[in-house]
């Protein structure tokens, strides 16, 4: 079989990754400092841990898998923190990614699909975003991703290396199996905060700003199902594997939902109350991001058949309720 090596593999969306890779015959190594991700949830394969600022430990994992490809994820990824924290982000991110592909490229291992961002668009008032659109990060998120989109494509010049970047617009959802989910301390992300409030682990939602320039004030944004996103990423492993060149590519539905939509869904789905009060705007985040795109579903024949609120409300939910990871 062949190996994958998986950064943030012990992360949301690298475990739930590692699942579908082993489902489509290859290994996955998890490789993951734990810093934000679980050792419980590397189920799928051989786990290393280990930081990317550390080359020689990069080289090691090289030397002992020799990876047919890398799947990058692991990074820093909250919009509020990278804006009070830039050196972090661009440390971590940027700093982390020019290590993992120079020991990629030196390791011989020449194909890469990297996690990018919605948000290295930043706010475009009313700009259909495809993937021919001007970036304008709106956070260090956002510009510490743009750069490592940068990075590959200097890389592809001189090295040959490969790779197929995807743009996430908002992942949600669960394994429908429950075997990973999403589970983040401190939780930020919007969806698992509503089911915290539902679970009684948290008092009340904060809306963050209600006077954006949208139909009921408050953000939108376009919802993925994680399983969705991570069979992307498969087909993108089969694009490279296939000999095409590197290519963006968007992962959204086209579709957005406003904060209160999404809390409007929850309260459907799981017949809870929801307690919610208003708060200010978030820094760094935009009115809305919504894919423009279907290149995906176009060239790499994605179909993003779980994507609908309901279902990654429901996922969500079900994996909610097991409690989330201990270590
Ligand atoms: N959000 C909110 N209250 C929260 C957390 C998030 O109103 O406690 C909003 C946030 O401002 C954004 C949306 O929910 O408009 C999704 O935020 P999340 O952090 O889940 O993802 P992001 O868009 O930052 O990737």
């Amino acid at each position: 079989m062949k190996n994958i090596l998986v950064t943030g593999g012990a992360g949301y969306i690298g475990s739930h990754a590692c699942k579908v890779l082993r489902e489509n015959g290859y290994t996955p190594v998890a490789f993951d400092n734990l810093a934000t991700g679980w050792q419980d949830a590397v189920r799928f394969g051989p786990f290393e841990h280990g930081d990317l600022c550390d080359r020689d430990r990069l080289d090691q994992v090289f030397e002992r898998y020799h990876p047919h490809a890398v799947m990058h994820f692991a990074a820093l990824s909250q919009v509020g923190e990278s804006v009070e924290k830039p050196g972090l982000y661009w440390r971590n991110n940027v700093l982390g990614s020019l290590n993992l592909i120079e020991a990629a490229v030196a390791a011989d291992c020449r194909k890469l699909v990297f996690s990018s961002t919605c948000a290295t668009y930043g706010d475009q008032d009313g700009v259909v975003l495809d993937e021919d659109s001007s970036q304008y990060p709106a956070n260090s998120y956002g510009s510490s991703k743009r750069a490592i989109e940068e990075m590959l494509r200097d890389f592809e010049a001189a090295h040959g290396l490969r790779s197929v970047t995807f743009r996430y617009f908002n992942v949600a959802g669960a394994d429908p199996e429950a075997e990973v989910g999403e589970f983040h301390r401190p939780e930020t992300h919007l969806i698992p905060l509503i089911l915290d409030v539902i679970e009684g682990k948290r008092a009340d939602l904060t809306i963050f700003g209600t006077d954006y320039d949208t139909p009921d004030g408050t953000c939108i944004r376009d919802y993925v199902h994680v399983m969705d996103l991570v069979d992307a990423h498969v087909l993108g492993l089969k694009w490279l594997e296939d000999g095409n060149p590197s290519r963006v590519f968007n992962l959204g539905t086209g579709h957005g939902f406003s904060v209160r939509e999404v809390v409007d869904e929850v309260r459907r789905v799981t017949n809870k109350a929801i307690a919610c009060k208003e708060g200010p705007r978030r820094d760094g985040d935009c009115a809305k991001l919504v894919s423009g795109s279907d290149r995906a579903i176009r060239e790499l024949g994605w179909r993003p058949d779980r994507s609908s609120l309901e279902r990654m409300v429901a996922d969500a939910w079900k994996w909610h309720q097991k409690g989330g990871y201990s270590s």
